[in-house]
C-alpha cells in the first residue's frame, strides 16, 4: 500500500517504509491532522510492507520457538533478511535508507535523532512481535536498534508510529510556522516554559502577570528563566548537559 501522492508536486519526498505483521496499523494516527495532511501533499510518503508475503509455507509462518528453550516464539532470520533485501532493492540507485529495527535494546529515540533522520532521503523500519527477532538478521543486515523508552510494548508499530510522528513534523513543510521549532522543549537542551491563553483568570488563577505586558524582552528572560527551573527540577540529567554545554559554548 502506497499512501499519499506519489511525489508528483514534490521531487523527492521524505520516504518510510514500514516492514510489519499488522500493515493495516498504519498510517493510523498519521492519517490525521498536521502529518495526515502532509501524507496527503507528498510531502512524506508511507508504504507498508507485509513481513507475511515472504513466509516460505503454506501456513505464511514468520517465527519459530527459541533455540535454549524459554517462553514465546522468535522471528525467523531467513524470512526477515528476504523482506529486507526486498525493499532495499526497490530503493533508487543512490538510496542508502538505514533499517532501523524498534527495539527496547536499541539507542534511545531522543529528538536529535529525530533531527538526524528528517534530514535522510527516508528510512525503512522493521517491526517485531512475540519475543522479538533471530539476532542474525540484524548482525547480517546491518540493522539499528532503536528504543522509544525503558518499557516494553507488545510490538514495534505503535513505537514506529512514534518515531515517525517525531520526525514527520520536523520536515520542512509540515508545521505552518517554523518558528514553533525552534521554541519546543529539548531544542535548547531545556523542557519548555509554561504557556497559557485565554481566559485570563480562570478559577480564581490569573495568568502570570509579565506575560500580558507587551514587554518583549522581559517575556523572554521570564520564559528562559521559567524553562531553566522546570528542566533542573524535573530532569536533572538534561540540566547537567545543559550546563555543560553552557560552559563550553563560554
Ligand atoms: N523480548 C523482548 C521484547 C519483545 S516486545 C525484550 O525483552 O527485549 C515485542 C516487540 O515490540 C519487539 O520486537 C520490538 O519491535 C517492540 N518493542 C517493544 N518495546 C519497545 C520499545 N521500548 N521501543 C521500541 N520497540 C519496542
Amino acid at each position: 500500500m502506497t499512501a499519499g501522492v506519489e511525489g508528483k508536486n514534490w521531487p523527492d519526498p521524505w520516504s518510510a517504509r514500514v516492514l510489519t505483521l499488522f500493515p493495516e496499523m498504519f498510517p493510523g494516527p498519521l492519517g490525521q491532522s498536521l502529518a495526515g495532511k502532509a501524507l496527503e501533499k507528498g510531502i512524506w510518503r508511507l508504504e507498508t510492507v507485509d513481513i507475511r508475503d515472504f513466509a516460505r509455507d503454506k501456513h505464511r509462518s514468520v517465527d519459530d520457538a527459541p533455540f535454549g528453550g524459554g517462553p514465546g516464539m522468535v522471528m525467523r532470520p531467513d524470512i526477515l533478511a528476504d523482506t529486507v533485501d526486498h525493499v532495499r532493492k526497490e530503493q533508487a540507485p543512490n538510496g542508502t535508507d538505514r533499517v532501523i529495527y524498534l527495539s527496547p535494546r536499541g539507542r534511545r529515540l531522543d529528538q536529535a535523532m529525530a533531527r538526524e533522520l528528517a534530514e535522510q532521503n527516508g528510512i525503512i523500519l522493521l517491526c517485531g512481535r512475540f519475543e522479538g527477532v533471530d539476532q542474525r538478521a540484524l548482525d547480517r543486515r546491518e540493522i539499528e536498534e532503536v528504543s522509544v523508552g525503558d518499557f516494553v510494548l507488545s510490538g514495534g508499530e505503535t513505537a514506529a508510529l512514534v518515531l515517525l510522528d517525531a520526525v514527520v513534523r520536523l520536515l520542512p513543510g509540515v508545521i505552518g510556522e517554523p518558528a514553533t521549532l525552534e521554541e519546543e522543549s529539548f531544542v535548547h537542551g531545556l523542557l519548555e516554559y509554561s504557556q497559557y491563553t485565554r481566559p485570563q483568570v480562570w478559577e480564581g488563577q490569573e495568568v502570570p502577570e509579565v506575560l500580558t505586558s507587551g514587554h518583549h524582552e522581559n517575556i523572554r528572560a521570564w520564559r528562559k528563566a521559567q524553562a531553566e527551573e522546570l528542566t533542573k527540577e524535573r530532569r536533572p540529567d538534561l540540566w547537567e548537559r545543559y550546563l555543560r554545554s553552557a560552559k563550553s559554548r563560554g
